[in-house]
């Protein structure tokens, strides 16, 4: 018997309490940095199963499990939910107005204790130091950094290696990794534009900061058409542009809501610097009385996994799960501040998809081509993964993924 498989025994006898954990937290879910009652919930079942607990950037908690000589390996799930009005009208739907578990961070939290309580109940098959990490406030990218910030890497185990999961609109009972970029940087940025405000009926005696908006927009939808080179993954989005309040008013100022995703640190910076160029240029050229303003705000990190990491998360997998549920996965245009938790402690870390979607109803789309019409992906007000397999997978992938630095199987080839 593999030590995972010793680990990993009394799964089925917790499944009950992670399935109910799941569906309380759902019916439950608290917007980011309002992380009370999760938190609470957390820190109650960490000290249960006997692991020494931190709180950490406000509503962030860690469980430390020390259990003798051996590596230490730190394990997060996001403990966020959205402001979503949840439409999936399951029986354990949530009771908060306007605020729903839309991106599966419950399945996050109840998989990582099933498999903290998993990793002490079986702790004569492993040695080393087990960390599970659950973080507020994934959503606006603020929790990690909030973490980190409060002396994340003062008052925990430096980790040898960091691990984390998402649930996603892929079959359940799959798991997916890759090395490299997995999710992009994100940037999300306001630009404010200055004209000259006149009446309407009066063009001649403004600068029309509509006008100089209307064009900029226009102008940005080449930064990545004509700049960047074809086959290179950028995104841009004008997510809104405000200006005015009246017909007969010409306003003295237009604000921009731009947001930007990459997976290459150059691309960034070409993007940057072009949406600078053309704004400027613009005002400009416009005759625009004040320069422009740029201010930076939800900024998300590239999350890029380690490969030497994610092979042997890989190989653990393939071995525990069989090749059929292991999948490579594609990069996702989403974003993650994860990577601030493995950054502060200067550690290599991996990043892997779990599958939450009933395997019929999937492959039914996929064989249709339907898969981005009929699956509601997450931040939908349908998200709703399938309890079974999805929890079982998810507190598996984390203890499988941990034991392949805690108690190695020699015996596999
Ligand atoms: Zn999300
Ligand atoms: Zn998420």
């Amino acid at each position: 018997m593999t030590n995972a498989a010793k680990v990993l025994a009394g799964l089925e006898a917790e499944l009950g309490w992670v399935r109910d954990t799941y569906r309380d937290l759902h019916r439950q879910p608290e917007l980011s940095l309002e992380e009370h009652r999760t938190a609470r919930l957390v820190e109650d079942k960490l000290a249960g199963f006997g692991y020494r607990v931190v709180r950490l950037g406000g509503t962030g908690v860690v469980g430390v499990l020390a259990n003798g000589d051996g590596p230490t390996v730190l394990a997060r799930a996001d403990m966020d939910a959205l402001p979503v009005t949840e439409a999936t009208g399951l029986s354990y739907a949530s009771e908060v107005t306007g605020v729903m578990h839309a991106c599966g961070h419950d399945v996050h939290v109840s998989t990582l204790l099933g498999a903290a309580k998993l990793m002490a109940d079986g702790r004569g098959a492993w040695s080393g130091t087990y960390i599970a990490l659950f973080q507020p406030a994934e959503e606006v990218g603020a929790g990690s950094k909030a973490m980190v910030d409060d002396g994340l890497a003062a008052k925990v185990p430096r980790p040898d290696v960091a691990l984390a999961q998402h649930v996603m609109p892929a079959p359940a009972g799959t798991v997916s990794t890759t090395a490299g970029p997995v999710l992009s940087a994100g940037d999300s940025l306001r630009i404010t534009v200055y004209g000259k405000g006149a009446h309407g009926s009066m063009p001649h005696m403004a600068v029309d900061p509509v006008v100089l908006a209307a064009s900029i927009v226009l102008r940005l939808q080449t930064v990545v058409s004509r700049e960047i080179r074809p086959g290179e993954f950028a995104v841009l989005t004008i997510g809104a542009l405000n200006a005015g309040t009246k017909s007969n008013i010409i306003p003295d100022r237009a604000e921009l809501l731009l947001n930007i995703r990459t997976y290459d640190p150059q691309v960034r910076s070409t993007m940057l610097a072009a949406i600078e160029r053309i704004v400027k240029g613009e005002c400009l050229s416009a005759e625009s009385p004040r320069e422009p303003d740029f201010e930076f705000y939800d900024q998300f990190p590239l999350t890029a996994n380690d490969a030497a990491v994610t092979e042997q998360v890989t190989a653990a997998f393939t071995s525990h799960f069989g090749p059929a549920a292991v999948g490579h996965a594609q990069p996702q245009t989403a974003s993650e501040d994860f990577s601030h938790i493995p950054d502060a402690f200067g550690v290599p870390y991996t990043f892997w998809l779990l599958g939450g979607v009933d395997p019929a109803t999937y492959r039914a789309a996929e064989s249709q081509g339907t898969v981005s019409r009929d699956i509601p992906g997450n931040h939908s007000p349908f998200f709703a993964p399938v309890l079974d397999p999805t929890l079982s997978m998810g507190v598996q992938a984390h203890v499988v993924a941990a034991l392949s630095w805690l108690a190695p199987d020699t015996t596999r080839p």
